[in-house]
């Protein structure tokens, strides 16, 4: 059986559209955010309900094809829109409901966290998700999820406690606590590898007033900068998350620095929590205020979709002035749009216990990775040389040689995806895949081969 007889089936046992190379929406549904992938699927179904999808991941499981799932669109490896394949596209299913009693949001499988930002913060509630506000809440919450409030409420898929999820043979089960340890405990970071998650049911946090921003530094300051940040933020409370965006100024010759900074607690004491960073070296540019929380949700402008992109990192077990050296060093050579992201991590994060949630990164003090960014085709070779070398430079620093999962590079072997999650984790989520997905019908994504 192939995609051929899929292709036969699919549209007489489904409601939904089935969008062929032929249909006036095909490249619109395939356009993905990495505009280096130019790939061309089969099939992109967009599911009508959950019914409907079940139906499909069954007619895929009789054709004998492998499934990919379109959330939001944003995985830089491009993993939801392979060449040839069969596509579940959920990029219609952005309803998100909030019960305020409980604190509990109930979100659809396509969200974007705007839609999920929109929908909690009417009552005054957030979930801890990731910063950009146009990315989908599906890849980010399944492969981990780094947000501004990640110190206080732990990472994104540490507030997961349920979902509804479509298996590989068609099933609707429920997943949390009580009826699915297991399945809960795999969906924590171990990526789209279990099945279709249609609703997300996510812990909300009550949320004031913030006070956010970022300081600049530009030459010889950003070192020390970077090193009293990484003391800063290692000492930190757990209302303070920042993050470094490191980048070299041709115009300047030199680096530059931009520190964001995000203060959950009272807006008048946002400054004395930073001030290491205030005062010596006087940054050049500061922004900082106070703003709602869907202000700091939104205030990073969205990167178009189609710039060409390469991202490597490393989650790094410690943050010292060598490592601030070797971002300098790396920094050097990361073109026009290009940067090294330094997310610092602290507090719940490390608090949460570490057999809770499939991630193996928990012991993270900082997320390193270079975002190689560039326009035109010329670029690729340069473009993914730099942020391979910087990875590289960030190495020694590793916590277990693997990067953050939600940061794949194009290239991503399965022996970096593997050492993200460690032995002991990554031989437990082949058993959970052997269960829920045998024939490793979800396979496009940072692949969990089932145990034999
Ligand atoms: C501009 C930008 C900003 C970002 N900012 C952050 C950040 O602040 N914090 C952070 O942690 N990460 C961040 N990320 C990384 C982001 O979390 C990943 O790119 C993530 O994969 C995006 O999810 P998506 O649904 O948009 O991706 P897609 O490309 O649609 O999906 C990626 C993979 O996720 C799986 N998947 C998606 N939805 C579902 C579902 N409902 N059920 C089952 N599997 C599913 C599938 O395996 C799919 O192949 C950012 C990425 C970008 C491009």
């Amino acid at each position: 059986m192939t995609i051929d007889a899929l292709a036969g089936s699919l549209p007489a046992r489904t409601r939904g559209p089935v969008i062929t190379p032929d249909h006036r929406l095909y490249d619109s549904a395939r356009a993905l955010f990495n505009g280096m992938l130019d790939r061309r699927p089969r099939l992109i179904f967009r599911p009508a309900d959950t019914d409907d999808l079940a139906a499909a991941v069954r007619c895929a499981a009789e054709s004998d094809v492998a499934i990919a799932v379109r959330g939001g669109g944003h995985s830089v490896a491009g993993h939801s829109m392979p060449d040839d394949g069969f596509v579940i596209d959920l990029s219609r299913w952005r309803s998100a409901t909030v019960d305020p009693e409980r604190r509990i949001a109930d979100a659809e499988g396509g969200c974007l966290l705007m839609d999920l930002d929109a929908a909690t913060a009417g009552y005054g509630l957030a979930a801890p998700s990731g910063t950009f506000f146009d990315t989908g809440i599906g890849g980010l919450t399944l492969g981990v999820g780094i947000s501004h409030i990640i110190a206080s409420e732990g990472f994104g898929c540490d507030a997961l406690i349920g979902a509804e999820l479509v298996t590989a043979d068609g099933r609707v089960v429920d997943v949390d606590e009580a009826t699915q340890p297991d399945l809960l405990w795999a969906l924590r970071g171990g990526g789209g590898n279990f099945g279709i998650v249609t609703r997300f049911r996510y812990r909300l946090t009550p949320i004031q007033q913030m006070y956010s921003g970022s300081l600049s530094y530009r030459g010889p300051a950003v070192g020390e900068v970077l090193a009293r940040l990484f003391e800063l933020d290692a000492a930190a409370s757990d209302e303070l998350v920042t993050q470094a965006i490191v980048f070299w100024s041709a115009e300047d010759g030199g680096p530059i620095v931009r520190v964001n900074v995000d203060w959950r607690g009272e807006p008048d004491d946002g400054d004395a929590a930073i001030r290491e960073l205030r005062d010596d070296p006087v940054p050049f540019q500061t922004n900082l205020r106070p703003m709602t929380w869907l202000q700091a949700q939104a205030r990073f402008t969205p990167i178009p979709f189609g710039l060409r992109h390469y991202w490597k990192g490393h989650l790094v077990g410690e943050a010292s002035a060598g490592l601030a050296d070797a971002i300098l060093t790396a920094a050097e050579g990361s073109g026009d749009d290009g940067f090294i992201l330094v997310e610092l991590i602290h507090g719940a994060a490390h608090r949460i216990p570490e057999d809770s949630a499939a991630f193996g990164g928990r012991r993270a003090v900082a997320n390193v990775t270079a975002l190689s960014i560039w326009r035109e085709a010329g670029g690729d070779e340069a473009g993914i040389e730099w942020g391979r070398r910087a990875a590289q430079l960030f190495e020694p620093w590793s916590l277990s040689g693997g990067g953050y999962l939600n940061y794949p590079e194009v290239d991503q072997t399965a022996a970096r995806v593997a050492a993200a999650f460690g032995p002991e984790r990554f031989a437990r989520l082949r058993e959970v895949k052997r269960t829920w997905d045998p024939d490793n019908r979800f396979r496009h994504n940072a692949n969990i081969v089932p145990a034999r």
